[in-house]
This record gives C-alpha cells, structure tokens and sequence, in this order.
C-alpha cells in the first residue's frame, strides 16, 4: 500500500533531522555508556573479548619470514633512490620531463648502481622480479619501463633467439646501449595476436626479409620505448616464404623479427621506419609509447629470432613442431615472465596502498562516544571490514605470487614439462585476478582516507592511474582467465581419461568426488569456531566450488555445443567459467597461504598469519555465500556463524595492523605520504602544503 506523502514544513523537516542524527548517534553507541570513561572500544559494539586476546607480533619476525632471499637487491634500489632525491618523481611532473626522469632513473640502475636485470632474467629470474617489483614502488613508470627493456625486448631476443642472438645482443640490452622495444599489438589486433596483420616477406636474391605494413589497421600501436628511446624492436608479424602457387607466397605464421628502429648514434628514423607518439595517458607517462609503420624494411635473414622456427638460405622453412598452432603456442609461451612480473608488481603496489590507508586509519580520529575523545577511524565496523579483509588478500598474494616465482624460477631451469603447464596456467590467473583486485582496491583505499586521500601527494591517484592498466597489457584479463578456464576443462578431460594432472589442478582428482556426492548435511550445521577456521573446512568449501562449477560448465558446454557450435557454446557459458577461473585461482592463493602458515618456525608469527589467513578464508566463503546456501553446502546457521567470525577476524587483525603492515618493509620515501606516516603526520602535511 503507498503512503500519503505529506507536505513538508520547517517543524517537521527540524524532527526528521533530529531523529536522523539520533539514529546515526545510536547506531555509533549502541550499547549503554560503559562504566569506564575511556572504553570507547565497548562503546562502538566491537568485541570486548577478541581485545583482551590480543595477539603478540614481532614485526621483524614476520618480516623476516616474508621477506624470502631477494631483499638485499631492493634494498639496494630502496638506498639508491633515497641518496638521489634529484632521481625520485615530483608530484607534478610534464609527460616530457617525465620520460626523460624515467630513463634518467633506468640508466642510473644500470651505469650508477651496477644492476644487471638481464643476467638475472637468464640465472635468477626471481631476483629480477625483485627488482621491477622495488622500481616499481619507487615510480610505476620506471617498474613498467625496466620491464619493456628487459622482460619484453630482452626476453624476446633471449627466450625466442638462439645462441647467435644472445651473443650479439645480450650485452647491449643488459647495459643499455641497445634500447629497445616489443612490438606485437596492432591498431585492429591486441589480444587477438594471431590476427596481426604486418608482414616479413623473405627475399631469396638478397637473403633479407622486408617487413611491411600492409594497412593502417597493421600499424604497430602502445609500443613502449618507442615514441623516444628505442633503438630496436622485436617485430612481431606474419613470415612469408615464396611459393610457386596461385597466391606466390605461404603464411607460415606469426614469429618474431629484431628490426632496428633508430641509428645507433644520431638516433634518427632509419629508413621505411615512421614513428608517431601516441601520447598523454591515464597513467604510466614516464612511458614514451609509440606507434611503428614499416614500408619495405630489408633486415638480414638472421635477425630471424629462429628458436622455433627458421628459413634457410635457399628459402626452406624448418620448425621442429609441426603446426602453426604449437608454434605460435610455443612462442607466446616463452612470454608468460612478464605476467609473473605484473602479479608480483601489482601485490607490491597494493602493500603501498594497504600501508598508507591503514597508516591513516590509525592515526585519523573521527567522531566518538559523548564527552569522550574522537575514536580512530579503524575502529569503525565498516572501515575494518573495507581494509582488514583488503590486509588479508594482500597478504595471501604475497605468499601465492612468490610461489610463482619460485615455480617460474624452477621452470627456467629445469624445463620439466609438468612445470610449464602449471606455470602457464598460474601466471594467466594471477596475474588478471590479482591486478584486477588491487585495481578496485586503491579506489577503496582512497576513499577511506577521505579528503586526504584525494590529494596528489598520498599517492591514490597516481597508483590508481599507472596502475590500472595492468589488467590490459601483458594480456587482457578477461582473455587470461579463459585460458585458465580452457585450461581446467582440459584437465577435467585428461582426469577421466586417467592422465596425469598438473601440480596446482592436483586436488580437483579428490575434490571432485565430494562434489558427485551430495553436500554432507551433517558438517553443513557445524559452525563452531574450531571447525570454521579448520584450514580443511575452508580449503574444502574453495575446491568444492571450484569443482561444481567445473562440472557444470562442462555438461553446459556439451550441451550448446550441439547447437551452437563449439564458438557460440563457449561465449554462452562465458560468465560462468570466467567465475570458474576465477574460483580456481582463489582455492590455490588459499592453498598456499595455508601452507605458508603451517610451514612458518615462529610460533607467534604463525598465530598471526593463521589469524589472516582464516580472514582471508572465512571472508572469501561469506562473499559467496549464495552459492554454498543454494546447494546446501552451508545450513542458514552456519552462514550466520561464518558472517559473524568475519567480523570478529577483521576487529582481530585490526588489533595487529599496524604490525602487519610495518612487516611489508616499505622505506618511507615509498609510501613517503605525509598521511602515511605514523608519527606527527599532521605536522608535516601541514608544512608540505606550506604552513
Ligand atoms: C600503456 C600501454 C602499454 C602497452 N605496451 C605494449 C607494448 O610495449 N607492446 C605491445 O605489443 N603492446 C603493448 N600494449 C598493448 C596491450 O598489450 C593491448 O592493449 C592488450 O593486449 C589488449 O589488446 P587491445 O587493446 O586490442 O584490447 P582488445 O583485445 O580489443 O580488448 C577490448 C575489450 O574486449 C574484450 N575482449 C577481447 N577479446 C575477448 C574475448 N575473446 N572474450 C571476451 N572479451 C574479449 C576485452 O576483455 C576488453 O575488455 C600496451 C597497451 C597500453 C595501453
């Protein structure tokens, strides 16, 4: 039935105020004033209890156990910066000046500081994500712009070249003096590389190959270092060898070719080279991208980066695998570093985002019982519930993308081929889950900073802009996470065929049982506080999800296929396994935090990461509720019961936040916001903006 709406008058609009502001100030005091004039924790409704159980954390401890074996070469970095503050980013910088700091900024790391990235990215691959990762906190641009030069145009020329390559380019990369570029994304072609549409037709007379661009659609676009710095690129286009058939020439396929851009030592176009800027961006302009058009470009059949794939002098086409599929899978394969690079980058920006807004939630005082002092904004419900979760996934990457490392490190050398399934695989998800996370949460950090967090110099907006882009490039994260999808239906296949499973897809063997059986109505009515943070409770309820949807989408799969085709089928069922992917991802960041957890020697550090660990855990159930009350994986008591744990977590690792995010280790000149600072913050904002 619809209300009367009455007329508004002064009288009653003054009592609906006043009943609102009555509401607001019940709803901060919801309990009787307390007996102790300074319990201003009992007063907001938090949990009495949880504060008397405090954990004890050593931060050094726990830093110490994050760390892993890279910290030495950050640290280096970390020092580096802070000796040259003529080196470090001012807040207002002009895209021009700011591409100039940047490459000031690499050179210095190479000619100044000594750091080879390149050698690393050969022995030690997990010491060079060490170091995009610590360049990256000190300005994204320059993470971004060592990741062109050594993970895209230097991994290009290594992983996809041979010896001959190596010997005559490694050197030049690794110090600089061959600047250079990736050049693959076309104006009509990013995530579809198989479409490209550029040229490299091989000429028998002259032994060479003339690169072209056959359209505008083909010109090469975002190619970064190429708009001011790029001596070379590694060309990514179709090779054409002559045929005596009709057409006169066979598309063997999509490889790479070395191109110089620029004279070595005028720095001028070369010939057929035309070169256009593609200006100011979102973010990341420390970053010169560029737009590449090539017209009859001759290079030496040699600059054939041939691992795959090679022609002959005589014009013959070798490969030792057979299709244009393997090769091409092959090729792209060998560039999965760079997404192992973003994970890893972006879970160090989202650190500096946690460090700042948590910093600032500490300190920041707003409101509080009557006659009583201002409580801080951390002790609100809703401001423990937007960040202490936030805390905990951070900390469930940090854990989940060092494993990548780790496997991606081992995959390098060892080339086992049960590794590099895994490792395709992993670096596909985590990288889109991951950037897309730490996307949404800098909107989230900034905002609970307030006002505060609008201002340039908190740095919000800077890693919100630079940052964003992460979930495009290397990538697009909608694309990835169908491969991961494509992926698990593939080894759901394999597991009734009886094949073997990759490692991280191992537990879809056991959990797949569980979920052909019915959910056990019993353990759906558990909801005591030993079982809901029981890693096997938790664990089980990801994988069992994972499984469902798994199951699901393969019968939905089978179905459309009949009268869709196997295009139509997939993009009918498109959302449900981007949620599968997605689920995936998540049980194996869970498996591995609960590992770490189990692992760490300190009892007191483990406690604490256990605390995390089950907030991350019992967070990720609640926020999927639906799901496990729909098949009556969870009974309405239980649901209630893991709700209210969440809470009582996130009020938990309140209570040691501000060690947690000390642990991260970040030098101040990083997360060097005045608002992020713990003591006299206000004093320095105030005399940055000049009082
Ligand atoms: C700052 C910057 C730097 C870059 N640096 C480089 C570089 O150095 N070298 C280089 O080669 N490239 C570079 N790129 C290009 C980048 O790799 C591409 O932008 C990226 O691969 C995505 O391609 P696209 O832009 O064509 O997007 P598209 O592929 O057109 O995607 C657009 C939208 O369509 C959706 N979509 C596309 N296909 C599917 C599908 N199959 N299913 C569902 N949805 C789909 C995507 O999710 C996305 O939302 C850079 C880009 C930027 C912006």
């Amino acid at each position: 039935m619809e209300q009367k709406k009455q007329k508004p008058t002064a009288e009653n609009e003054t009592l609906v105020v006043s009943r609102r502001i009555q509401r607001v100030s019940l709803h901060l005091s919801p309990v009787p004033r307390p007996l102790h004039e300074h319990d201003t924790q009992e007063q907001l409704g938090l949990f009495p209890c949880a504060r008397s159980a405090k954990l004890e954390v050593e931060t050094e401890k726990l830093s110490l156990y994050m760390r892993g074996k890279y910290r030495e070469i950050q640290e280096k970095i970390y020092e580096y910066f802070h000796a040259r503050p003529e080196l470090q980013t001012p807040l207002e910088i002009l895209k021009d000046e700011h591409r100039e700091l940047c490459w000031r900024q690499m050179y210095g790391l190479i000619k100044e500081a000594g750091i080879r990235p390149l050698k690393y990215v050969v022995e030690d691959p997990g010491k060079y994500f060490a170091i995009v990762e610590a360049a990256g906190a000190v300005d994204i641009s320059l993470g971004i712009k060592l990741g062109v030069q050594y993970s895209l145009w230097g991994g290009s020329v290594i992983n996809l070249g041979t010896k001959k390559h190596k010997d005559k380019y490694f050197e030049g990369i690794d110090s600089l003096d061959y600047p250079g570029c990736f050049a693959m994304t076309e104006l009509h072609h990013g995530s579809n590389v198989q479409g490209l549409q550029t040229v490299a037709t091989f000429d028998p007379i002259t032994d060479e190959f003339i690169i072209n661009t056959p359209s505008d659609g083909a010109i090469k676009w975002w190619i970064g270092n190429a708009a001011v710095h790029g001596k070379f690129a590694s060309v990514f286009a179709k090779l054409m060898l002559p045929a005596q058939d009709a057409k006169g020439v066979s598309d063997m396929g999509v490889h790479a070719f070395i191109v110089p851009l620029r004279d070595l030592k005028t720095h001028l176009e070369l010939p057929g080279i035309e070169i256009h800027d593609c200006g100011h961006k979102v973010g990341l302009n420390g970053v010169d991208n560029g737009a590449l058009r090539f017209t009859s470009v001759r290079i030496p059949r040699d600059n054939l980066l041939n691992r795959f794939g090679d022609v002959s002098r005589d014009g013959k086409y070798t490969s030792s695998l057979p299709t244009i599929n393997k090769r091409f899978a092959a090729t792209l394969g060998e560039l999965v570093g760079g997404r192992v690079s973003l994970a890893s980058s972006s879970t160090s920006i989202l650190k500096v985002a946690n460090a700042i807004a948590i910093r600032y939630s500490l300190l920041r005082q707003q409101f509080g019982p009557p006659n009583q002092p201002e409580v801080s904004i951390l002790d609100y419900q809703s401001q423990q519930h937007k960040l202490m979760p936030m805390l905990a996934s951070t900390y469930a990457f940090h854990f989940a993308t060092s494993y990548l490392v780790e496997i991606y490190s081992q995959m390098k050398t060892t080339h086992a081929e049960q590794l590099v399934g895994d490792v395709h695989g992993l670096s596909a998800g985590l990288k889109a889950y991951v950037t897309s996370y730490t996307a949404k949460s800098l909107s989230v950090c900034r905002e609970a900073c307030g006002g505060h967090g609008y201002a340039a110099v908190n740095r919000f907006g800077i890693l919100r802009n630079d940052h964003d882009i992460f979930q495009t490039f290397e990538g697009d994260n909608t694309v990835l996470l169908q491969q991961v999808a494509a992926d698990l239906l593939k080894q759901y296949k394999q597991k009734f065929q009886g094949g073997t499973l990759a490692v991280t897809w191992n537990y879809l063997r056991e959990s797949m049982n569980t979920y052909l059986s019915q959910p056990n109505p019993v353990t759906a009515r558990w909801e005591g506080v030993e079982h809901l943070r029981d890693p096997k409770f938790q664990l089980d309820a990801f994988r069992y999800r994972t499984s469902r949807l798994l199951q699901s989408a393969a019968v939905r799969l089978r179905k459309h296929s009949k009268t869709l085709g196997g295009f139509g089928a997939w993009n009918r069922c498109l959302n449900h396994l981007l949620t599968l992917a997605e689920s995936h991802i998540e049980s194996v960041i869970l498996a591995k935090f609960i590992e770490t957890v189990e692992k760490c020697p300190d009892a007191s550090t483990r406690a604490a990461l256990k605390l995390v660990c089950d907030l991350y855990a019992l967070n990720q159930i609640w926020n999927d509720i639906g799901t496990y009350r729909n098949v009556d994986y969870v009974a309405p008591n239980k649901a209630k019961a893991i709700h209210k744990q969440t809470d009582y977590l996130s009020f938990q690792v309140r209570n040691i936040a501000k060690e947690l995010v000390d642990a991260f280790d970040l030098p101040d000149h990083v997360t060097r916001a005045p608002i992020a600072m713990q003591s006299e913050a206000y004093a320095q904002y105030t005399q940055f903006v000049g009082f």
